[in-house]
């Protein structure tokens, strides 16, 4: 490539503003389009006047106009750097086809048909050149740009600049060194996906000047989106109520593991056309199933993430996720895949208290160093948020995707602004059961879910255990209280249980606000079959130490309690975290009352407990014991 002779006259003269061609005038004659698309005007005008511009548009939204216009109408030749050859291969031709001369630069190209495309360069007869990242770093390529620069640089798919990204590829990040040193010209990077933090890695990364930000489009008017707090268990059941209502078909569904997506396609085969799709299946299995799925012959596609990129099926009615996703980014993109023809569809998250510790277990598993670990963390807990946030949920995603320029106003269709049905105040019986359940927990470290029940049980017969579960979900969803799983062990099985815990908020509500509680399902009542909250699981080892207590200094005097314990469970016909949980043992351990008086202080534990099993525990925790 050095040995090409490089000419002089690459770059045509540069014309005065006015004479440039109208941005309108090159949309209706080179790309035959009647008029701009939302944002994409003010784009491509800041750009050919020569602004720096980031564009976060979602997928579809015509974010390559926004660059081919401006490099049209400022003329020369615009450099676009994309990370995959087939994305570049689809450009290129897109252009070509409309009879714009592009031409591109990548390792899949014979070396022939790449020397006549640097020589057309250099000769200034490409509007447009394509390359991957990796290519600046050839030699000769650099230096070629610096002879005879572009006039308009693009980065499309610019998330992949950042390590906060989800694509994150470190070619993309030395994009903005090696074009250093070139003259000041102007930059247009582009994306779907980007936070906050995203943008303004971008943004520094490729030496952006004072860059116009354009953020828009994440508003989808014709999504309703749905959120069902509910049990592992349930969650088949609910996915397919709504897949039976009218219109919803088709759908995706996206399970969290290759197991469960077949699970749920066996489940819902029952009634629908339904099938899984996972990277666990032979290639030849899975296109055939896309295949079904994209001609119509099956209703529910039921998909492992390896599923929607690049798919591009127009009438999904419904994208269902089966558990709560690892991350805002990632959801936003999937429930983008329903209704992409604009007829109204559904977007149903289903999820619960234990989503979170599955992603937490796989968090472990992945080998992250501190700040992906926090990332990811925070990721999750964003979405965590997203789900008990009581704002629109739309708005609640275009303001976390930054889109200022929203209008922000509430989209009216998705289970915030127009319950389905099933939201409703709290009536009176749940008032009770929450003020109750509000107050034995007042001045008390957390408390078992089984323990609260029955203890609301004793007070207000008439609750039942779902109906009473149905008070804890709008209690944790206005962050009045916090539910913590954790597990204790009987009989050489481990119980998983959850613990419940009063939130500042949760402290300070009084009685009439409580009927301004949201609560979701049928009237208590009614009561929607058995919801049991403890699911249990043999383990091999005898003795499993509840892994989210912190370590006590007195180990002996734990176990001791916890065989005591045992047995009073055994004695009486209940579970052991009826009589004290382990968060309250290990008080117990560190604060080593000596009366009754002091039992009392230990959080977690009431008149009720010191009459019962006060002199048990002081037998074991005085000094002369
Ligand atoms: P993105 O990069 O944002 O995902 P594309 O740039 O690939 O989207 O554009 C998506 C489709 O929209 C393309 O087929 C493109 O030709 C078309 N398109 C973009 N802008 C317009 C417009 N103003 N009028 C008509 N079609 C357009
Ligand atoms: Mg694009």
């Amino acid at each position: 490539m050095q040995t090409l002779s490089i000419s002089p006259c690459h770059q045509k003269p540069r014309l005065p503003i006015l004479v440039l061609p109208m941005i309108q005038d090159v949309l209706h004659r080179r790309f035959g389009f009647t008029q701009f698309r939302p944002k994409q005007e003010a784009i491509c005008q800041a750009v050919t006047d020569g602004h720096d511009a980031l564009v976060v548009m979602p997928t579809g939204a015509g974010k390559s106009l926004c660059y081919q216009v401006p490099g049209l109408a400022r003329g020369g030749t615009t450099l676009v750097i994309s990370p995959l050859v087939a994305l570049i291969e689809d450009q290129v031709q897109a252009l070509l086809h409309r009879g714009i001369r592009a031409g591109r630069i990548h390792s899949g190209r014979a070396r022939e048909d790449s020397r006549d495309t640097f020589r057309a360069y250099l000769k200034g007869e490409l509007e447009f050149l394509f390359i991957a990242p990796e290519r600046l770093a050839v030699p000769g390529f650099s230096e070629m740009l610096h002879k005879h620069p572009p006039t308009l640089i693009a980065i499309d798919e610019a998330h992949c600049i950042s390590q906060w990204g989800h694509d994150f590829r470190p070619d993309y990040r030395l994009v903005g060194e090696r074009l250093q040193g070139l003259p000041r010209i102007p930059m247009i990077a582009l994306t779907a996906t980007a936070t906050d933090r995203v943008q303004a890695d971008i943004c520094t990364q490729l030496k952006l000047r004072q860059p116009k930000l354009f953020i828009h489009g994440f508003r989808r008017e014709n999504l309703a989106i749905r959120l069902i707090e509910s049990l592992p268990s349930e969650r088949t059941g609910k996915m397919m109520e709504t897949l039976l209502e009218a219109d919803r078909l088709p759908a995706i569904v996206y399970a969290p593991t290759r197991k469960k997506s077949e699970e749920i396609a066996g489940a819902l085969g029952g009634k629908l056309r339904a099938a899984a799709y996972h990277a666990g299946m032979e290639a030849t299995e899975r296109e055939s199933v896309q295949a079904r799925f994209l001609e119509g012959s099956l209703d529910v596609i039921v998909a492992t993430i390896a599923f929607g990129m690049g798919i591009d099926k127009r009438n999904v009615r419904t994208v269902v996720h089966a558990a709560l996703p690892s991350s805002l980014e990632g959801y936003y993109q999937e429930i983008g895949r329903a209704g992409r023809d604009g007829l109204p569809s559904v977007a149903l998250l289903l999820h619960g208290f234990s989503d979170r510790k599955t992603h937490e277990f796989f968090l472990d598993q992945d080998e992250l160093d501190e700040t992906q670990r926090k990332y990811r963390m925070d990721q999750l807990n964003a979405i965590q948020e997203y789900t008990r946030g009581f704002d629109c949920r739309m708005l609640q995603l275009i303001r976390h995707f930054g889109d200022l320029a929203d209008g922000l106003k509430k989209c009216g269709i998705c289970d915030r602004c127009a319950p389905v049905g099933d939201h409703r105040v709290m009536d009176e019986l749940e008032r009770e059961t929450a003020a109750l359940v509000l107050a034995s927990l007042h001045g008390q470290g957390g408390q078992a879910v089984g323990r609260l029940f029955t203890e609301a049980g004793t007070a207000l017969p008439k609750v039942t255990r779902s109906g009473f579960e149905r008070v804890l979900s709008a209690l944790a969803r206005a962050n009045l209280i916090e539910m913590e799983n954790a597990e204790f062990e009987k009989g050489g099985e481990t119980i998983a249980f959850r613990r419940v815990h009063l939130l500042p908020a949760g402290r300070k509500i009084q009685g009439p606000d409580l009927a301004m509680i949201e609560i979701d399902g049928a009237a208590m009542g009614a009561p929607r079959g058995g919801s049991s909250s403890r699911t249990r699981t043999r383990k091999p080892s005898a003795t499993v130490r509840p892994s989210s207590l912190e370590a006590t200094g007195n180990p002996r005097l734990f176990e001791e309690l916890r065989t005591w314990r045992r047995e009073e469970a055994r004695k009486r016909g209940v579970p052991a975290f009826r009589i004290l949980s382990d968060r309250v043992l290990l008080e117990i351990c560190d604060s080593l009352p000596g009366s009754e008086q002091e039992l009392l202080s230990v959080p977690g534990i009431g008149p009720k407990i010191v009459a019962q099993y006060g002199a048990d525990l002081l037998a074991r925790t005085r000094p002369d014991h």
